[in-house]
């Protein structure tokens, strides 16, 4: 995760896969791995701990030099079709108001108001 002022970009395997203010990114994230990499984001905060959703991820990080076909992030995601194994989504508005990298992003809030 890179900060850039107020703006927070998300990356795997060296591209972004999500940009978006800390509360779009926080409060409101749309790709599979932010949601992931949240949910795995310890908490100082005993209350948000057991109120939180927590997203496993499986298998290794791939080569970046020998990136998976289609969506990189594909075979790890738990959202994965078959279709992510021939389009590469681009990084772009969608559903939400912050831009994202996923061909079915949508909003899940992991980290639960107390
Ligand atoms: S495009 Fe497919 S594999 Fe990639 S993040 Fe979205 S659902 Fe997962």
């Amino acid at each position: 995760v890179r900060h850039a002022s107020d703006r927070v970009a998300v990356m795997y395997l060296g591209r972004i896969v999500e940009a978006g203010t800390e509360d779009e990114i926080y409060e409101h994230p749309t790709h599979p791995y932010t949601q992931a990499l949240l949910s795995a984001a310890p908490s100082p905060d005993p209350a948000l701990r057991d109120n939180s959703e927590r997203i496993l991820l499986e298998g290794d990080v791939p080569s970046p030099a020998d990136p998976p076909s289609g969506c990189r992030f594909r075979t790890r995601c738990f959202k994965a079709r078959d279709v992510c194994a021939e389009e590469d989504p681009e990084l772009r508005i969608r559903s939400a108001s912050h831009p994202d990298a996923c061909l079915f992003s949508e909003e899940r809030q992991v980290v639960r108001p107390v």
